[in-house]
């Protein structure tokens, strides 16, 4: 566990234990900066590889997967599947991530210029 973590574990208490009129801002800065924080899009499991979107919108999470396709080196601008894989095979069906957290970078914006219109204090 990092000091970040801790101090924002004590944010969150402060949060939950007093009435909102007594939580600090940088308490309730911290709160919202991790509550609007996206998290990384993490590597296959599988093999390692970068995932692709496989589906988003709809007001449900972003699913992304290891699709297995690679640039055609004789067909430059087209996709081929890499040797061994295919269309939806298990290796694909393995490596579904679904992102949850995708955060808000609108929020994130309002926070910075908050801290920085407080001058640091926050
Ligand atoms: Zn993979």
């Amino acid at each position: 566990m990092t000091g970040d973590d801790t101090q924002l574990r004590q944010a969150q208490r402060r949060l939950y234990d007093l009435p909102a009129e007594q939580v600090s801002d940088a308490d309730l800065l911290l709160v919202l900066e991790a509550r609007y924080a996206t998290e990384p899009v993490p590597p296959c499991r599988v093999c390692g590889g970068k995932l692709s979107i496989q589906c988003a919108g709809g007001g449900q999470a972003t699913v992304h997967a290891c699709d297995g396709k690679e640039e055609d080196p004789e067909q430059p601008g087209r996709l081929r599947y890499k040797p061994g894989r295919s269309l939806v095979d298990e290796h694909y069906s393995q490596s579904h991530w679904t992102h949850y957290q995708s955060g808000d970078s609108d929020v994130r914006e309002l926070i910075t210029r908050y801290r920085r219109q407080s001058g640091g204090d926050a």
